[in-house]
């Protein structure tokens, strides 16, 4: 690591899958960096990776080439593709789960817990359960939850797909305020670049598969739209 605000270093990460019918190369040779308070948007054509990127950074994934460097001790968030609450467990039940599991529910993390359960408006809820809610709650408390291990990184993969389009505004901008309030770093997977350019400061395109990195941008005033719609494998 050669500067304090990097958190993460990808270089060369190449990965393949291989079933009876052979070997599919998903990813070829990326690399980036993830320094504190970026937040990125990795784009690309459904299929070429963007998921396999998150599951191999957080460790789900330990088959791949190449090298992941993280600063010590980072902590990393992550937040799946419909995150599931768990019906019979009321709001602080399910904020806490992960504490508990782990076994660090304790005074400190309750408070942590609580305090952000206040912040973002869903203390006097804390005792309702999951259908009692609407998306957007729904949605502030699967990030709470994640947010409650106090992760250095949050790695969201399409968080927003399962919502409708009016109800996705406000609750990626909710979404958006959180993760700058708490002054995290965040990694977006998205297929959609209206999203990616609205909410991160730097755009990862990736080819499709065998997946490569087409070109990063860094999100500025300019109208980056057309640019980086005319790059996305179609
Ligand atoms: P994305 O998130 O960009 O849609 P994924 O990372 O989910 O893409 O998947 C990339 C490719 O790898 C897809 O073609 C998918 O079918 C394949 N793939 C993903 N997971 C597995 C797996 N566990 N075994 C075999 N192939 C997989």
């Amino acid at each position: 690591m050669n500067s304090i605000n990097n958190l993460l270093e990808v270089n060369n990460l190449s990965k393949s899958y291989y079933s009876l019918n052979g070997e599919t190369k998903v990813l070829d040779n990326i690399s980036f960096k993830i320094n504190k308070d970026d937040f990125i948007g990795i784009i690309g054509p459904s299929g070429c990776g963007k998921s396999t990127i998150l599951n191999i950074l957080s460790n789900l994934d330990k088959n791949y080439k190449g090298n992941i460097t993280k600063k010590e001790n980072l902590k990393l968030g992550y937040m799946f593709q419909n995150p599931t609450l768990f019906p019979y467990l009321n709001v602080y039940e399910n904020a806490t789960l992960g504490l508990k599991i782990n076994k660090k529910l304790d005074t400190n993390n309750k408070n942590y817990v609580l305090n952000l359960l206040k912040k973002y408006d869903l203390i006097d809820f804390k005792d309702k359960y999951p259908s009692e809610l609407s998306g957007g709650m729904k949605q502030r408390l699967a990030l709470i939850r994640t947010l409650a291990s106090k992760p250095d990184i949050l790695l969201l993969d399409e968080p927003f797909s399962a919502l409708d389009p009016q109800t996705r505004l406000t609750v990626s901008s909710d979404v958006l305020n959180i993760i700058k309030n708490e002054n995290k770093t965040m990694l977006l997977v998205t297929h959609d670049l209206n999203e990616a350019l609205t909410l991160c400061n730097k755009i990862i395109v990736l080819s499709k598969r065998p997946s490569r990195i087409k070109n990063i941008y860094i999100v500025d005033n300019n109208n980056l739209y057309d640019l980086i719609y005319k790059d996305i494998d179609k």
